[in-house]
């Protein structure tokens, strides 16, 4: 049996999931027969594009919905998301931004935006998403923290801060959830991935270094990954795909590296 041949009944929320990670964690759900709620901004014509890609995935345009755009960034965001979505069995904690200044200079409304979005928001949505699991006995809440979970890079403050408070965030929920055989909570913790918040990174760089976009993309995976090579968003999606299944009911609180190498070094 798949890892995923269990998981075709399951509701999972991805949120963020309108680009990037986000939608390819979403696509290996809806290729596993889940059915998928997606949340983030973007334009309507393109979100209905991406509802019906994923419906022919999944194979029922019915087990396929967006929930109009929610600024995750605010409580009341998130509990506007949680009350369209109804109860969830797999809770993806995607949605983030990041926010590139020395400390000095960094604009304290960027501070809170990006602690909002990127650690607040997953406490709101763990939080209004725990009962319905409890009551089921069965749940998945996966957050997708970072390499800078764990270690730092510079100019970063807010993004780190949030991803380490993440990883702290999902030890919490597994040791709490721990009496429950089946609810799990666990982060994935990603190097470079080549979405539209590292292309933003790698552009911005280009600019100032006055050089080209796949010079500045060669220097920032030698920078810092051994194996200069991007991870995909489906890479992510197969590991939370595996993550909610019944093999890794007991992986609990584990924040999992996919970053070719950067933080063991
Ligand atoms: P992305 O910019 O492609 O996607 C971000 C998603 O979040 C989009 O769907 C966007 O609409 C949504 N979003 C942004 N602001 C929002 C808000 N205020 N309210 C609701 N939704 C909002 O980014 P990505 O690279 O796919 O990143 C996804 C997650 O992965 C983030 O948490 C990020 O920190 C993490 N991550 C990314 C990388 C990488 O290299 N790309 C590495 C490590 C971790």
């Amino acid at each position: 049996m798949s890892f995923s041949a269990a998981l075709n009944t399951r509701r999972v929320l991805v949120t963020g999931s309108t680009s990037g990670i986000g939608l390819g964690i979403a696509t290996m759900f809806a290729k596993s027969g889940c059915e998928i709620i997606l949340s983030g901004m973007g334009k309507q014509d393109e979100i209905d594009a991406l509802c019906s890609t994923l419906a022919g995935l999944n194979g029922d345009s019915t087990k396929v919905r967006h929930v109009p755009d929610a600024d995750l960034s605010t409580a009341l965001g998130c509990e506007a998301l949680m009350h369209q979505a109804g109860p969830v069995d797999v809770l993806v904690n995607n949605a983030g931004m990041q926010h590139v200044s020395p400390l000095e200079d960094f604009s304290t409304e960027m501070w809170d935006r990006v602690i909002g979005l990127n650690l607040s928001s997953c406490f709101h949505t763990t939080r209004l998403a725990l009962p319905h699991m409890r009551a089921q006995g069965w749940g998945r809440i996966i957050n997708i923290a970072s390499v800078h979970g764990t270690i730092a890079s510079p100019y970063k403050a807010a993004y780190v801060a949030a991803k380490h408070g993440l990883v702290g965030l999902t030890k919490v929920t597994a040791l709490e959830t721990s009496d429950c055989p089946n609810i799990t909570a666990n982060a994935i913790n990603p190097g470079w991935v080549l979405t539209p918040l590292v292309q933003h990174q790698v552009e911005a760089r280009a600019e100032a270094n006055s050089s080209s976009f796949d010079e500045e993309k060669d220097k920032l995976l030698s920078e810092k990954q051994p194996c200069t090579e991007f991870t995909t968003p489906e890479q992510l999606g197969d590991l939370a795909v595996f993550l909610a299944s019944d093999s890794a009911r007991n992986i609990r609180g584990a924040s999992l590296h996919v970053d070719g190498g950067w933080t063991v070094q």
